[in-house]
């Protein structure tokens, strides 16, 4: 249930009010603003936390550093740099424009809409919201409803602790969406599925509202034979695991030869038993599905497949044990989706040749990571193939990088946030050329004017 009984429309009008007031504009209400989300999610960990393990199970360990820590990061630095992105940028002047003066003002687009997703809820909502709120944006925020607990401390602490009259918290399912998207944004910035959206560019379309989409896919992993597997298994199977694979940005494959398979199998074993004991069931640090729904989609991606390690599963509880599928095909169903859980398939190819040209023939991945100490090898892969974002001889933490624009490319998305990416999507870049009236300008510029006939034309 919606927890606001105003309609979107009378939200989007109350906030687009607000924004024409001008409120929001000032730089020092933006940094009260970011401050007062600063001081939400700090000093309410225990809650966060709490919301967390009811949707997802999720440990205390992975609920601090993957999302408040990470939102909190991302807020100090939007915060140690503001200053300096709001500045007018003075581009490079041409020799026409030498007696005039060239700028950039920034403008906020106005009032925008962030939809947040349900596997990371609180930072996948929060982080697109610092950067709307540096921009100078009203916005309506809406959590995922799939992630209720999460969705229901947004809704609840955002009013507490940040201006309402500039920022709104809409809560719902698809009823709900599918009436906030007929209204008219000013941007609106998705994460979800590839099929939600489009549905939400779709919508954007109707009001020609510029959008960022981002979205999953199936991130590929190449181990060549010169790495330290042992190391890379870890690497590897942390990826996989936080968050029982609901990560987009999860390894999804592996490809390597049979020969490193074997090793991998055994090294990834080893490093889920260091990781979750024994029987990963009884660890407070490996989460559960989300819901039946994709309880039964994960499961039934296992079927028929060769299971070397884990395929425990528990309806009762949504659990899957972390699982490894050896000599998986290219046309097994769990080939043909984003995975979203703790399963690893591993398909054999023979090089990194046939591993480049297994990524080509498929769909661009939101991220792609490689292990090897061959730099040469590295470089050919990256001038080779294309992905969102690549982390070397490590996975997921290309994210962590503030200065590393983060987004999708293809069916994986459209759009990057992070850093000053974030403040930079939620700003509309405003080109002026300000020019005088003086007799030199007037005189210089003159050449433009008809008739044409006076000689003005070199050719
Ligand atoms: P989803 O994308 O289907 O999201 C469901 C949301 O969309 C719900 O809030 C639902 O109300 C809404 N929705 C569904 N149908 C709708 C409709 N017809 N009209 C309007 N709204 C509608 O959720 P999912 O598939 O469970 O999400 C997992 C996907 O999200 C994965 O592919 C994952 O990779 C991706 N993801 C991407 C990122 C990223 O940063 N790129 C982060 C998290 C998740």
């Amino acid at each position: 249930m919606p927890s606001f009984s105003k309609h979107p429309q009378e939200i989007v009008a109350q906030l687009r009010n607000t924004f024409n007031s001008g409120k929001t504009k000032p730089l020092e209400f933006r940094i009260s603003q970011l401050k007062a989300l600063k001081r939400m999610i700090e000093e309410n960990v225990d809650e966060i936390a709490k919301c967390l393990y009811a949707d997802l199970h999720k440990s205390r360990f992975e609920a601090v550093i993957m999302e408040k820590d990470f939102t909190k990061n991302e807020i100090n630095h939007c915060l140690s740099h503001i200053r300096e992105w709001t500045k007018r940028e003075m581009p490079e002047k041409t020799m026409a424009n030498m007696l005039d003066s060239v700028y950039i003002v920034h403008d906020p687009y106005g009032v925008v809409l962030v939809m947040g997703a349900w596997n990371y809820p609180l930072q996948l909502t929060l982080s697109p919201l610092i950067g709307a709120i540096a921009a100078g944006n009203c916005v309506v925020i809406k959590p995922s409803e799939i992630s209720p607990a999460t969705s229901k401390f947004i809704a609840e602490y955002v009013p507490k602790y940040l201006d309402s009259e500039a920022f709104t918290v809409y809560e719902g399912g698809i009823p709900e969406t599918t009436e906030l998207l007929k209204q008219r944004f000013d941007y609106i910035f998705y994460t979800g599925s590839t099929g939600v959206g489009r549905i939400i560019q779709e919508a954007a379309s109707k009001h020609l509202t510029p959008v960022t989409l981002e979205l999953g896919g199936k991130s590929p992993v190449f181990i060549d034979s010169t790495v330290d597997v042992e190391k890379t298994a870890r690497r590897v199977m942390w990826g996989k695991c936080a968050n029982a694979g609901q990560t987009c940005v999860a390894p999804d494959y592996v490809l390597c030869t049979r020969d490193t398979a074997d090793k991998f199998v055994s090294a990834a074993n080893k490093a889920i038993k260091e990781f979750f004991g024994e029987d990963p069931k009884q660890s407070g640090d490996f989460g559960r599905i989300i819901n039946d729904r994709h309880f039964a989609r994960i499961v039934a991606l296992m079927k028929g497949c060769e299971i070397a390690v884990g395929g425990q599963i528990d309806s009762t509880e949504r659990y899957i044990a972390p699982t490894i599928l050896v000599d998986v095909k290219p046309t097994d169903p769990v080939m043909q989706e984003e995975i979203f859980g703790p399963l690893l398939p591993i398909v054999y190819v023979e090089n990194a040749y046939d591993a480049m040209a297994f990524i080509n023939e498929r769909e661009k991945p939101l991220a792609m990571y490689i292990f090897s100490n061959d730099s040469h090898l590295v470089d050919t892969f990256l001038s080779t193939t294309s992905a969102g974002g690549v982390t070397v001889n490590d996975v997921v933490m290309h994210l962590t990088v503030p200065s590393l624009p983060f987004g999708g490319v293809g069916q994986s998305g459209m759009g990057y946030y992070h850093g000053k990416n974030s403040y930079d999507t939620f700003t509309h870049k405003k080109s002026v050329l300000h020019k005088d009236l003086w007799i030199l300008g007037e005189k210089l510029g003159s050449a433009r004017y008809p008739p044409s006939s006076t000689g003005k034309m070199k050719y």
